[in-house]
């Protein structure tokens, strides 16, 4: 086939907004066009060359589109660069400069859609020293016989910019349209929604009709494309659509992963299906040892977990050390990743997708044996509203976001691809964002573990009560300090040391070590919650809450200007709360 012919039909597509319209189009083409250029042809369309999950990504970057475009018309490549900032858009910008070149050049090679193809599997795969040059040349070797129009498209599918607004579900009406009958379109998506590969959707549609698409079956190695949660911001409204009673588990805040184990290998893609193995090797290993199984497919959130204090971190702060002074080893040491089993999709051959809820969890647990770095995720079956709140509370204590609750009905099957009403996110409505220090007076503290063995791995912080005269805790607080602040805080705090709690701190938290309040440090915290586990302000918002600091580090100043008693008042801090209240939910 011509490229020219699915130049036409993007051409075509350009021009409309209509999604029946663009679907009409594509039908059109897909009936033309055979098995296997229909399947490249679809993803081209994405902007891609194989689906999503596929780790080779053309994706080339503007600069070396730009050389190329100059190196194949002879302009120069600042007069290209000019026209692109009016234009915005460098395939428009492909079609200007071609259509002056062509009145130069005598007549080329129409280009078959193969042609295109291999090229762009060329440029996608040149790697290493001297790449930027090969790409280069495997694409200027291409764009030499293409018309202006060609070039257009060409130079936006290396990019990875294709603007034709076609999005999966059109492509899958076009399908239905070209080969199937309305009622149909349900197998189609469906295959497509635990295949991941519309591509080869298609194929398969093409060559063996609507009862080969239905032969596609949940395989490890495709990732299936991930259910979504609605959400309502009451445990009552809740537990009425669920009809009476169903199951909550914790909602971690970290990053949803759905790992694929098979053949002794474990592979973990994200929820948009990208293949993240490599940034988790401490998750591949605990998953491994963890699984009893042969193969199987499940999802989880992956969350780091500060060996100090116990308690979750946010992903940033990781990531962000890794680049610093940790390498990905010593990161990984002192900031574990565990992983907090949700669901399973498949297992030893077969397809649990169709299976209700308490069936995929029941077969979850039998087939995993838990450790420190994989959990299941803390789930409670409830049909009242108190039962709900507390499990709720529960879930804020241990630094999760919220709850997830999960029909147990007959209906609730894993629905890929879909976001509905089987699953309603509860989260934490409030949260308030700090963007200002605070200073707190150290209170307690707890041994050191892994690289801190013999420190202190973290401190028991509290701000002052002024109407009681009582020191109210807020955080453990465990980043921020560098190897000379934590060799220098046992001989500065010993002088504080008490035997137990001292009379003046009030704290739900037992300690490792205590301290009458004295050292004050400055602190900056990335959010004010509620907390049932501190007593900051107890009872002023919640009547069985306080307010904690999430996620606290140490800015590395030492207050030494500052007595206990002119720390950041509890009061201060609900001030605080208040004013940069925001609803997160929205
Ligand atoms: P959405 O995923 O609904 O588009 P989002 O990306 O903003 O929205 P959230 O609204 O925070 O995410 O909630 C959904 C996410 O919560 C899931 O995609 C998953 O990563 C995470 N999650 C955490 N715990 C669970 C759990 N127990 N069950 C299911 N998902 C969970």
């Amino acid at each position: 086939m011509l490229f020219r012919v699915l130049v036409d039909t993007y051409e075509r597509l350009e021009a409309t907004t209509s999604r029946l319209e663009m679907a009409d189009i594509l039908a059109e083409f897909f009936r033309e066009a055979e098995p296997e250029v229909l399947r490249k042809a679809i993803y081209l369309t994405q902007g891609q060359l194989y689906p999503d999950f596929y780790p080779q990504k053309l994706g080339m970057a503007d600069k070396l589109l730009l050389r190329t475009l100059a190196f194949v018309t002879g302009m120069k490549e600042s007069a290209i660069q000019e026209l692109q900032l009016k234009e915005g858009d460098l395939g428009v910008v492909a079609e200007r400069i071609f259509q002056g070149k062509r009145q130069t050049t005598l007549f080329s090679e129409p280009l078959t859609f193969q042609r295109v193809y291999s090229a762009l599997e060329r440029v996608s795969v040149s790697e290493g020293g001297g790449s930027q040059d090969a790409k280069m040349k495997q694409l200027a070797e291409v764009l030499n016989d293409a018309s202006p129009v060609e070039a257009k498209y060409i130079s936006r599918i290396v990019t990875g910019k294709m603007r034709l607004g076609v999005a999966a579900m059109t492509v899958i009406d076009a399908l239905a349209i070209a080969f199937a009958t309305k009622e149909e379109r349900d197998s189609v998506e469906r295959a497509f929604n635990i295949s991941s590969d519309l591509g080869m959707v298609a194929e398969v549609l093409t060559r063996s009709g609507l009862e080969g698409v239905k032969n596609i079956h949940v395989t490890v190695g495709n990732p299936i494309r991930v259910m979504l949660a609605e959400r309502m911001s009451s445990p009552v409204d809740i537990l009425e659509r669920m009809g009476g009673s169903c199951a909550f588990e914790y909602k971690y805040d970290g990053v949803r992963v759905q790992a694929h184990i098979g053949g002794g290998k474990v592979t973990l893609y994200s929820r948009r299906l990208e293949d993240l193995t490599g940034q988790f090797p401490d998750v591949v290993r605990s998953l491994s040892a963890a699984f009893k199984g042969t193969t199987a497919i499940m999802e989880g959130e992956c969350v780091p977990v500060d060996l100090n204090t116990g308690e979750f971190l946010p992903f940033q702060e990781v990531s962000h050390r890794r680049g610093r002074k940790h390498g990905l080893e010593e990161a990984m040491e002192d900031y574990p990743v565990r992983l907090c089993l949700f669901d399973l999709l498949f297992l030893d051959g077969q397809d649990m997708t169709e299976a209700p809820y308490l069936r995929r969890r029941s077969a979850l647990q039998s087939c995993v044996e838990t450790s420190e770095g994989v959990r299941l995720s803390e789930m409670r079956v409830l049909d009242d509203e108190n039962g709900v709140q507390a499990f709720f509370m529960e879930a804020l204590r241990d630094g999760c976001e919220g709850l997830m609750a999960k029909s147990i009905g007959t209906e609730s099957q894993y629905r890929a691809g879909n976001r509905g009403f089987l699953w309603i996110k509860y989260k934490k409505e409030y949260r308030s964002e700090m963007n200002d220090t605070v200073d707190l007076v150290v209170v307690g503290a707890f041994a050191g573990r892994g690289r801190r063995k013999g420190f202190y791995g973290a401190l028991l912080m509290a701000t002052y009560n002024e109407t009681e005269d009582r020191f109210e805790t807020v955080s453990k607080l465990g980043s921020g300090f560098d190897d000379a602040m934590l060799a220098e805080l046992p001989p500065r705090l010993e002088r504080h040391r008490v035997p137990e709690r001292h009379h003046l701190v009030s704290s739900n938290i037992q300690a490792d070590f205590w301290f009458e309040p004295g050292l004050v440090l400055e602190v900056l915290g990335a959010e004010i919650t509620v907390s049932p586990t501190h007593t900051a302000a107890f009872g002023k918002l919640r009547k069985d809450a306080g307010l904690a600091i999430r996620f606290p580090r140490f800015t590395g100043k030492v207050r030494d200007d500052k007595g206990p008693r002119e720390a950041t008042t509890s009061e201060e801090l609900l001030l605080m709360y208040g004013r940069q209240l925001k609803k997160v939910d929205e």
